[in-house]
């Protein structure tokens, strides 16, 4: 019997160093983690966080030693420019919601790096960020980049417009923020988006949303694809370590 036990143990040793094994030869990933609205009390959607929540997650990726990248390492990585370490991600906020100058004082205070998508006809928006609030991250947030989630782009069917149309509102979009970094409003791309996207110098273009796929991204996407992952809503930190750790 105690020799049964401990041919038992020896096999789930040599599986366990094999799934490691195969597990480093994988293909580097990196997590784009996707937030959109923070509030303080219990979320009325799944598309909201707590301020509470999202600070468990932040500081486990502080304490575990995550890199936070800037939106232009991940570029130069996915570029094939730079190697960044194994436990990389990259933390996005979509649409500019106020609370994300709340979410923005837990990065700090973790040494987080991260890159708002903000939607520019939203200015005038008081549940959004306004033109002050921009100005007061650039000035007081080197770790925060502000990038394009169009300018008003934000409706299911843009997608579907000509190229003239979605031109014109990435020309609006120029007055308010200077980026080369765009997220699909609901992750939905045409391929007169990805003209336009080229035709204006942008670098990077990030899906997300319904019926897609949530994945992690790799040197082997699309640049003007990249897909990313959905952290928006609450979930129990084991949960959070769980996605972070799949290998897709
Ligand atoms: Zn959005």
């Amino acid at each position: 019997m105690k020799k049964y036990i401990k041919y038992i143990l020896i096999t789930i040793l040599i599986l366990l160093i094999l799934a490691i094994l195969i597990y480093n030869l994988l293909p580097q990933k990196v997590a784009v983690l996707t937030y959109h609205d923070f509030v303080l009390s219990n979320p009325e959607n799944n598309m909201q966080i707590s301020l509470s929540n999202f600070e468990e997650e932040m500081k486990y990726l502080h304490d575990h030693n995550y890199k936070t990248l800037t939106i232009d390492e991940f570029y130069s990585y996915i570029n094939g420019e730079i190697n960044i370490p194994k436990k990389s991600v990259l933390i996005t906020f979509d649409d500019g919601w106020k609370n994300s100058l709340e979410a923005i004082k837990i990065l700090k205070k973790y040494n987080l790096n991260a890159t708002i998508f903000y939607i520019g006809s939203n200015l005038n928006n008081e549940n959004f960020m306004n033109l002050d609030d921009l100005e007061y991250i650039k000035n007081n947030y080197s770790n925060i980049t502000i990038a394009s989630h169009s300018y008003d782009l934000h409706h299911d069917d843009s997608y579907l417009k000509d190229y003239d149309y979605l031109n014109n509102d990435f020309l609006k979009m120029k007055e308010i923020v200077n980026t080369n970094y765009f997220a699909y409003p609901y992750g939905l791309s045409s391929d007169n988006y990805v003209k336009v996207l080229k035709d204006n110098n942008y670098k990077l273009a990030f899906t997300f949303g319904p019926n897609k796929e949530h994945k992690k991204a790799s040197k082997n996407d699309d640049k003007y694809k990249i897909p990313r992952l959905n952290f928006s809503t609450n979930m129990s930190l084991i949960k959070f370590i769980i996605r972070l750790k799949l290998p897709y």
